[in-house]
């Protein structure tokens, strides 16, 4: 079964990689009719998408599929159609004196790979999947999918529409289990991009690497809030509120926990509390707030819940609505935050990617970012306050994949700055130019003049004069 679904996806490679060696280098005119058909494909069908994605979580809530996976699409899209034009051209590089006065040339060209894999993840499952679609098309590639089997409806719903208006060489879905994700990743594709957990980038690069394939991983991690001394911690619990408590912090940029001036633990807490409570009045009876995907995810909130208060946690549950959880199996979950952690708690050694926020406090602002550099380098990472010194030492300090200062989450949804991770969040980037190369290959092209610049220089034996005055030169 698994072999006959690999060699069904190896055939379309193969014919994708040779239509597209026929189309070379694939016109900017046809790149740019893909993105409108993706574009249109997203658009037509926006419904019928955000009703799948409702179904596929159990609830979640259609206005936050149109904003999230829906309309940020569309307009990652419309920016790509804008600027590819500027990001295809060619570019210009020094020669070394006196090359250019003899006729040398040296350029750049961004060239396309060709057939480029893309394994999404079930949170985002339509953003995550068209969003890096639209650069590897902008950058004249053509694709084939593996979306998640979490989200199945969703991705059966990507797979039914693609083909409608994509020939199979130009893209092409395919779904089903983990083991046909893992097949996937091990075909010889000319670039694959991940977006997934550490844990499965950890299996897909290694996949990868038997071909040699080069990869763009989109990891997850524990991205810190960090608040200064100076932060409005009323607007700065509100800001964190929306982060953590939109697809129910199933993000993975999601604030995974605060670190907070010890003397201000409890108004940074009042403040997410607040935050939450403003935007749900209720949680369980609310379209707005999302479930857990799948039973499995909600279990393991749950005993990460029950450790941290096993091991001495203080837990408190944000009820606006003084619901009672335990009535349904609807996978909801209130807002939990955990005061007075430890590092041997589960909360605080793995990714969240749930509606529980963990609370650290420091004394000294180096606390937090020591233990920031102790931890693996997160994807996202937040300061709130108006103390520019001290942002800047935070900045400095620690390493990221991406920044928000004064929010959280937000840097992703800003097209123009790469997003990616850095080690275990990940590797490479995607958005602004730095996507289009990263699905380019950055090409050298060198043109020699007439003239036997070998000859005149002296690199042609019989060596003599010439050579040693070219080499002292070189070396100055
Ligand atoms: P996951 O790693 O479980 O699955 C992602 C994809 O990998 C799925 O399509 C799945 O079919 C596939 N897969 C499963 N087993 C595989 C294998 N052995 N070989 C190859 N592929 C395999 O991740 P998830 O649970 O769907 O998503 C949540 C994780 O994704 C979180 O860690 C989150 O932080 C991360 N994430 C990262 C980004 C980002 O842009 N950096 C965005 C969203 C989610």
């Amino acid at each position: 079964m698994a072999n006959d679904r690999k060699s069904e996806m190896e055939d379309v490679l193969r014919r994708q990689r040779s239509a597209h060696h026929q189309t070379r280098p694939e016109p900017m005119a046809l790149r740019k009719d893909r993105i409108e058909r993706a574009i249109a494909l997203l658009q037509d069908n926006a419904e019928d998408l955000c009703k799948v994605m409702s179904a596929d979580f159990g609830s979640r809530s259609p206005q936050q599929s149109m904003i999230t996976d829906i309309a940020g699409t569309v307009a990652f899209g419309r920016y790509c159609l804008k600027r590819m034009d500027g990001w295809a051209k060619s570019d210009k590089r020094h020669v070394q004196f006196p090359l250019g006065l003899l006729g040398a040339k040296a350029e750049v060209r961004y060239e396309p790979k060709g057939v480029v894999g893309i394994l999404s993840p079930w949170n985002f499952p339509v953003n995550l999947t068209f969003g890096p679609l639209m650069q590897v098309f902008a950058a004249g590639n053509r694709a084939m999918i593996k979306p998640s089997e979490f989200t199945e409806r969703t991705s059966m719903l990507m797979r039914e529409l693609v083909a409608k208006i994509f020939t199979p060489d130009e893209c092409a879905v395919f779904t089903g289990p983990p083991e046909v994700a893992a097949a996937f990743s091990s075909l010889p594709f000319d670039h694959l991009v991940f977006t997934g957990s550490t844990a499965t980038g950890r299996k897909v690069m290694e996949a990868a690497a038997a071909n040699l394939v080069p990869v763009t991983l989109e990891l997850g991690g524990k991205s810190p809030v960090i608040m200064g001394r100076s932060a409005d911690f009323a607007k700065a619990g509100e800001r964190v509120a929306l982060g953590k408590m939109l697809n129910a912090g199933q993000i993975c940029l999601a604030p995974d926990y605060l670190y907070v001036p010890e003397d201000k633990q409890d108004e940074a807490i009042h403040g997410v509390w607040q935050g939450t409570a403003t935007m749900y009045s209720s949680l369980l009876e609310n379209e707005d707030y999302a479930s857990l995907v799948t039973d499995r995810h909600f279990d393991r909130l749950q005993a990460m819940v029950a450790d941290a208060r096993d091991k001495g946690a203080e837990v408190i549950e944000v009820n606006p609505g003084d619901e009672d959880f335990s009535s349904t199996n609807s996978r909801k979950m209130p807002l939990t935050i955990l005061k007075n952690v430890t590092d041997d708690m589960q909360a605080m050694q793995e990714e969240i990617f749930g509606p529980v926020l963990p609370v650290k406090t420091y004394r000294e602002i180096d606390e937090a970012i020591d233990y920031v550099n102790a931890n693996d380098r997160p994807l996202g990472l937040y300061y709130f306050g108006s103390d520019r010194g001290e942002q800047e030492k935070v900045l400095n300090r620690t390493i990221s994949g991406g920044v928000t200062v004064n929010d959280v989450v937000f840097h992703v949804s800003m097209h123009d700055l790469p997003f990616g991770g850095v080690g275990p969040s990940g590797m490479g980037s995607y958005h602004g130019v730095e996507g289009f190369r990263e699905f380019s290959h950055a090409r050298s092209v060198y043109t020699q003049p007439k003239v036997d610049v070998a000859k005149l220089s002296g690199l042609k034996p019989p060596y003599g004069a010439k050579t040693a005055k070219t080499v002292k030169s070189m070396m100055k």
